[in-house]
């Protein structure tokens, strides 16, 4: 026995068609890109504007090397604090509408923070099924009771919080676009529940910044709920292109983050370049706001173009779910795109539910007219 166990599982893991690898990318994330030499159209990011790769942001982070280095060599709060996280984090707060906010590594370190500090024992957090893997272990971790409501289904919601009276706090929390269906939260009737049963509300907006909204500021935006959403998460490594994650609210939201988040404390500040980078990001989606209309010019083409030979998927954002069920169908149609020069992984359980695996296909706002439709010519033929 030992360590055998590990073989063994790797070898269940193939046998179901279940065991990822990784494809090394040899150039830049743009929407082609090389792999063992050749290139690639990439239908799988999420850098939905085109932004990881652009001159001005790598301008910002090379001119932000120059002046402060790379390294922080402290968590926030002993002595890794800089001018660019201070700075950053009152760009956020002013993209999102809110008073403050607080910096984490990643969007994973942030929903895991924020869940973990703000329920505990003898608390109650009520979440969306589909909701996104960083939440559904921040809501573990935090050691509250931990109830799922149908996906996007607010009556079992409203339900869930009229059985909710007895326990100390409560918190609903949500994906505002689901990452691996690209559908949206009905976020207005789960505000008005929310409030109408004295419940916190927390919105994960990661796919939605930079997306949704007349100036990229996302679904909030898009749903006019700036400003009554208690706690907004979002990711800077998605439309922003950059790395990082945060909780936009309250300055006493922000402050008691600032005290009480575990992946806050206890890890390295992110290096200034990654904040400058993200700054340049967040200037970039708000002065030109050509980007959003051309993923959106996009978004629209691609479903104009699915429509002529499958309409039943749904478009709501740059995410599609091509929904294949089996996981060797998902496998051997990524493959079979692959061999045609089109990069789209495989999504299997555990991240979708057993038997819904699929290609979810993202779009950019730089890919071109052609670019689309060479997808949509391949998918039917590989896929039939
Ligand atoms: C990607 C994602 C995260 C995590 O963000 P990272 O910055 O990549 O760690 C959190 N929530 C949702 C819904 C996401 O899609």
């Amino acid at each position: 026995m030992g360590i055998d166990f590990i073989s063994n599982e790797l070898k269940a893991l193939q046998d179901s068609a279940l065991l990822r690898d990784l494809k090394t990318i040899e150039s830049a994330q743009d929407s082609c890109v090389q792999i063992n030499g050749k290139s690639y159209l990439s239908f799988c990011s999420n850098n939905y504007l085109g932004l990881a790769n652009h001159p001005k942001i790598k301008q910002s982070a090379i001119e932000a090397i120059h002046q402060y280095g790379w390294g922080t060599g402290a968590s926030r709060l002993i002595s890794g604090n800089m001018l660019l996280h201070q700075a950053l984090e009152k760009k956020i707060a002013e993209f999102k509408g809110t008073e403050a906010a607080i910096l984490f590594p990643t969007g994973y370190m942030a929903n895991l923070g924020a869940l973990c500090s703000l329920v505990s024992k003898g608390d109650i957090v009520i979440g969306d099924k589909l909701n996104h893997a960083s939440i559904i272990d921040g809501c573990r971790l935090s050691g509250a009771t931990f109830r799922i409501y149908p996906h996007k289904d607010v009556r079992q919601l409203e339900s869930l919080l009229q059985r909710s009276s007895a326990w100390r706090r409560k918190l609903v929390i949500t994906d505002s676009v689901f990452s691996m269906d690209g559908d949206i939260a009905p976020l207005m009737e789960i505000a008005d529940i929310a409030k109408k049963y004295d419940a916190m509300l927390m919105v994960d907006d990661a796919h939605a910044t930079g997306v949704f909204g007349k100036q990229g500021k996302g679904l909030i935006e898009h749903c006019g709920l700036e400003g009554k959403i208690d706690i907004v998460m979002g990711s800077l490594s998605k439309a922003v292109g950059s790395i990082g994650g945060f909780i936009a609210g309250s300055k006493p939201l922000i402050s008691f983050l600032k005290n009480k988040s575990r992946s806050f404390i206890y890890t390295t500040a992110l290096p200034p370049a990654a904040c400058a980078a993200s700054l340049a990001g967040l200037t970039l989606i708000q002065e030109d706001t050509s980007l959003i209309d051309r993923l959106w010019k996009n978004i629209y083409f691609a479903k104009s173009q699915l429509s002529k030979f499958v309409n039943t998927i749904p478009v709501e954002s740059p995410i599609i779910p091509f929904i294949i069920g089996s996981t060797e169908g998902a496998v051997n149609l990524s493959i079979k795109l692959f061999e045609n020069g089109i990069l789209i992984p495989p999504i299997r359980p555990p991240t979708v539910p057993p038997g819904t695996s699929r290609l979810r296909i993202s779009l950019m706002a730089t890919h071109s007219e052609d670019d689309i439709k060479r997808l949509i010519d391949v998918l039917p033929r590989t896929w039939l």
